[in-house]
């Protein structure tokens, strides 16, 4: 889109005013040329002021301020050196690559091998006491070529109509199987990442597969073992095994060595929440998918699948290999014996 800017203002806040209404209002139109510009919008002006103040520059804008000053180098060698101009004729074609619309940065030198040798040179040809008007000439060419460089690499994606790419689309449901419980301990150390950035984005896969984690892990630690829990809170909120010791001692009674706590949140929780999401998952396939074997509790009474997470296998029995108590009722059994 083509953007309008007043370049009389010479307020670096109305300025800035100006950029944020106009990112407001036409978020999705802006090109990344349409940025550069606005970029440029602001940095003309903070140079401006900042050589006022006489602030010190960082390197990546050092280079931006060298640019314009060999572009005005270069303007002015052409009055004061070429009366006849001719030399302003010669370079016509390379000062449009001058017009502010591009800035070598620091990634440019680091990626662009050419441009490095170039400031090789440049700096060099600037160590010279007594520059004569060839040595300043090639500084200037030089300082010229290394944005036609630039613009060269960079052409595929400065072309106007181009917008900013979009990030992949990752099939996060089919990556992430909570039956693993490595990929379960990968999930909790980044879990607030994940959650700062999808919160509130009802639209993406992984807002919802948060969703369903939290009402995992819920259900794996919350009633059954509340101080896993606990821990797996405080580990989330980024707190650290010191003070989690302490919060634990108040709580419960008990002292446990950092280390120990450190393994509970990368062995004994992820394994817990892993065992069940198989679990439910289990569940769901011979609800849903497939008929499966049920079998009431003969101490319980409850229904539950016929099969070893819910039943222990006892090769004598009638029960289709089973026992006929339910895996809970046998070991709440064996606990009072
Ligand atoms: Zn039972």
């Amino acid at each position: 889109m083509e953007i309008k800017l007043d370049y009389k203002i010479d307020n670096i806040e109305k300025r800035l005013e100006i950029v944020k209404q106009i990112c407001e209002d036409h978020e999705d139109e802006l090109t990344p040329y349409n940025l550069e510009q606005l970029g440029n919008y602001l940095i003309f002006q903070m140079e401006k002021e900042e050589r006022r103040k006489r602030k010190i520059l960082t390197p990546n804008r050092m280079v931006t301020i060298n640019k314009r000053e060999t572009s005005f180098e270069g303007v002015a060698s052409k009055f004061d050196k070429n009366k006849d101009g001719i030399y302003g004729i010669i370079n016509e074609d390379k000062n449009v690559i001058l017009s502010p619309k591009v800035s070598i940065t620091a990634k440019d030198i680091a990626e662009i091998p050419f441009i490095a040798q170039i400031r090789e040179s440049i700096k060099k040809l600037r160590a010279i006491p007594d520059k004569n008007y060839i040595v300043q000439q090639a500084i200037i060419d030089l300082s010229q070529t290394q944005y036609i460089i630039k613009d060269a690499y960079l052409k595929p994606i400065r072309s106007k109509n181009n917008s900013i790419a979009e990030p992949p689309v990752l099939d996060w449901c089919s990556i992430l199987d909570f039956k693993d419980w490595n990929i379960v301990k990968a999930f909790l150390h980044n879990y607030s990442k994940l959650k700062t950035n999808s919160d509130q984005k009802i639209q993406t896969d992984m807002f919802w597969i948060l969703q369903d984690f939290e009402k995992l892990a819920d259900k794996a630690l919350q009633e059954r073992e509340p101080m896993l829990y606990d821990i797996m809170l405080y580990k989330i909120m980024n707190m650290q095994n010191k003070d989690i010791q302490k919060r634990l001692e108040q709580d419960y009674g008990r002292t446990y060595s950092v280390e120990y706590i450190s393994s509970l949140y990368n062995n004994k929780i992820p394994k817990l929440i892993a065992a069940e999401f198989e679990k439910e998952e289990l569940l769901y396939h011979y609800t849903f998918v497939e008929k499966g074997n049920w079998k009431k509790c003969n101490r319980c009474g409850q229904v539950k699948l016929l099969h070893s997470i819910f039943f222990s296998r006892n090769s004598g029995s009638s029960n289709n290999g089973f026992y006929s108590i339910c895996k809970e009722c046998r070991n709440s059994k064996k606990g009072v014996d």
